[in-house]
C-alpha cells in the first residue's frame, strides 16, 4: 500500500506559509521592505512616486530616452510622462521584435482631491472643497490627520509645489465628523452615505486675518499665508492639481514586526518591487521595461493611464529604433501586471471563498482573472501563459499562490491587465494581497512584497 503522505506530496496541490520555510533569506526580505519603506513615506502621490522613481533611476545609471537615439544592449532609460506615469527599460541583448517582458504598476492611490474651487468659509473656520479619487469608504477619511500635496501651475507658466504635513513640525489638515452624541439620523443614513461626498470638507484654518471690518477675514488670512509661501491667489486653485492624502511614514505592525502598516501600499507595493526589479537587473535578453502607471483608481482612461498609447508607442520606438516593428514586438511580448488583491481577513472571513482567496505571508498572488459578475471586464490569463510564469516562478523560488478577489458576484475589480493584453501582449496579474484595502491606512506583509520583487525579477531574467 502507498505511503499516504507520499502520495499526498506528488499529488495534492498544498499551500505552505512562507514564512515557515527554511529556504527563504529572513534578512533579504527586511532589507527589501526597509527600501520599500522609505520609498512609500516619500511616494505619497503619483507625482511625488514618480520623482522618487526617476530619482532611483539616474541613481543607478537610467537616463532620459531619446527616440531619435540609438542604444545597445545594457543601455537604461526611462521616459518620464508628464510627471505623473514612468516607463524604464533596460535593452536586452535580443531584438526588441522578440518580444519585451514587462512589469506594470500603477502608482496613484485613493485621496481626496481639491475641487478646482475649493476655498470657503464657514462660520468663522476656513475649509476646503474635495471630491474623492478612486474608490473609498468615505467615513473613513473623516478624523484621519491629513498631508497636502500637488502643484499651482500659474499663467507665467511657472509651477509651484507644494507638500504639507509630512514633517512632524508642519501642521496638518482633517475632515471633521459629527459627535456620537447628536449623530442619531447619521446612523438612519445608508452605510455608503454616512458621510456623504459633499461632507468630505477639509478644516484648514480658524484665525481671522485683524481688521475691524470686512467679511470672510479667516479665509483671506490663510489666502495670505498661501501668498506669502508660494506666491499664489485665490484664482491659482483652478489650474491647480492638490491631493490630500493621510499624513504620516509606513509602520512595522505586529509584535513581531511582520507586516507594514501605510497609506498607499495599493499599488506602490508592487511599483517599488518592479521598479527595484528594474534596477537591479543586468543586461537581459529579452528588453525589460517598468511601468509605472497613474489614473488605475479612476479606470486607467487618460493620457497618464495605462489605457492610453504610451506604452504601445514607447514600444513602438524602441522596436523602430533597431529597424523591427511595434506591432510585432507587442504580439511576442509577455507582462506581469502587478497589482494588489484581497487578503483574507479573519474578522470578515464570508467575502471569501477560503480555497481561492490569497492569505498574507503565502508569497505574490497570481490573479488569473479580475473582473465580476461572471468575468465582466478582465482579460483572463491564458492557461499556456500561466503554464509558463508558473514554471519561471518556481524555477527562480518564488513563493506564490493564487486568488480571487471574493466571493462570485459578491463584488470585483479591475487592474491595467485588460489594457495591455488588448495590445496583443500575454499578461496575468501578480502582486502582494493587502489587508483594509483602499484605506488610509492599508496592511501588507513584507515577505509577499519581496516574493513580488523577486517575481518581476524572475520574468525579467527569463529566456
Ligand atoms: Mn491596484
Ligand atoms: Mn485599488
Amino acid at each position: 500500500m502507498a505511503d499516504v503522505k507520499e502520495l499526498k506530496e506528488k499529488l495534492c496541490y498544498l499551500k505552505k506559509n512562507g514564512l515557515t520555510l527554511d529556504s527563504v533569506d529572513g534578512s533579504a526580505v527586511e532589507q527589501f521592505s526597509k527600501g520599500y519603506m522609505d520609498f512609500l513615506g516619500k511616494a505619497k502621490t503619483e507625482r511625488l512616486s514618480v520623482k522618487e522613481a526617476i530619482r532611483l533611476a539616474e541613481a543607478a545609471g537610467f537616463t532620459e530616452f531619446d527616440a531619435d537615439q540609438k542604444y545597445s544592449a545594457g543601455d537604461r532609460v526611462y521616459v518620464n510622462n508628464r510627471s505623473k506615469s514612468l516607463a524604464l527599460a533596460v535593452i536586452g541583448t535580443e531584438a526588441v521584435e522578440k518580444g519585451v517582458h514587462i512589469a506594470a504598476a500603477h502608482i496613484d492611490s485613493p485621496r481626496l482631491d481639491l475641487k478646482p474651487n475649493p476655498h470657503y468659509e464657514e462660520a468663522e473656520m476656513a475649509l476646503f472643497k474635495t471630491h474623492y479619487y478612486g474608490g473609498i469608504k468615505k467615513y473613513q477619511w473623516t478624523t484621519v490627520p491629513l498631508a497636502l500635496h500637488g502643484v499651482f501651475c500659474k499663467k507665467d507658466g511657472t509651477t509651484v509645489e507644494v507638500s504639507i504635513g509630512e514633517d512632524e513640525n508642519d501642521p496638518v489638515f482633517v475632515v471633521t465628523d459629527l459627535l456620537p452624541h447628536l449623530a442619531q439620523d447619521q446612523y438612519k443614513r445608508t452605510p455608503g452615505e454616512l458621510i456623504r461626498g459633499e461632507e468630505l470638507n477639509i478644516l484648514i484654518g480658524s484665525r481671522p486675518f485683524k481688521c475691524d471690518e470686512g467679511s470672510e477675514l479667516v479665509k483671506l488670512n490663510i489666502l495670505k499665508i498661501l501668498n506669502e509661501k508660494y506666491g499664489i491667489c485665490e484664482e491659482d486653485f483652478l489650474s491647480a492639481e492638490l491631493e490630500c492624502v493621510p499624513a504620516g511614514k509606513p509602520r512595522d505592525i505586529g509584535f513581531d514586526r511582520s507586516m507594514i502598516g501605510s497609506y498607499g501600499h495599493d499599488d506602490r507595493v508592487c511599483a517599488y518591487p518592479c521598479l527595484m526589479a528594474a534596477i537591479n537587473i543586468d543586461t537581459p535578453k529579452h528588453t525589460a521595461i517598468t511601468v509605472l502607471a497613474d489614473k488605475e483608481e479612476t479606470g486607467s482612461d487618460g493620457n497618464t493611464g495605462m489605457n492610453s498609447t504610451f506604452i504601445q508607442f514607447f514600444v513602438e520606438d524602441l522596436a523602430r529604433m533597431q529597424g523591427g516593428n511595434g506591432y510585432r514586438a507587442l504580439r511576442n511580448s509577455k507582462c506581469l501586471s502587478a497589482d494588489v488583491n484581497a487578503a483574507f481577513d479573519p474578522t470578515f472571513p464570508d467575502v471569501m471563498e477560503r480555497r481561492n482567496a490569497a492569505f498574507i505571508n503565502y508569497g505574490a498572488v497570481i490573479t488569473k482573472y479580475t473582473g465580476s459578475r461572471g468575468k465582466g471586464g478582465t482579460s483572463d490569463a491564458s492557461a499556456e501563459f500561466v503554464g509558463y510564469i508558473r514554471k519561471i516562478l518556481d524555477d527562480n523560488g518564488v513563493v506564490w499562490q493564487t486568488g480571487e478577489l471574493g466571493k462570485v458576484d459578491l463584488g470585483g475589480g479591475g487592474t491595467v491587465a485588460m489594457y495591455i493584453a488588448n495590445l496583443g501582449v500575454d499578461v496575468v496579474d501578480l502582486g502582494v494581497p493587502v489587508l483594509s484595502m483602499h484605506a488610509p491606512f492599508e496592511v501588507v506583509s513584507k515577505f509577499d512584497v519581496y516574493m513580488t520583487y523577486l517575481a518581476v525579477k524572475a520574468l525579467f531574467d527569463a529566456e
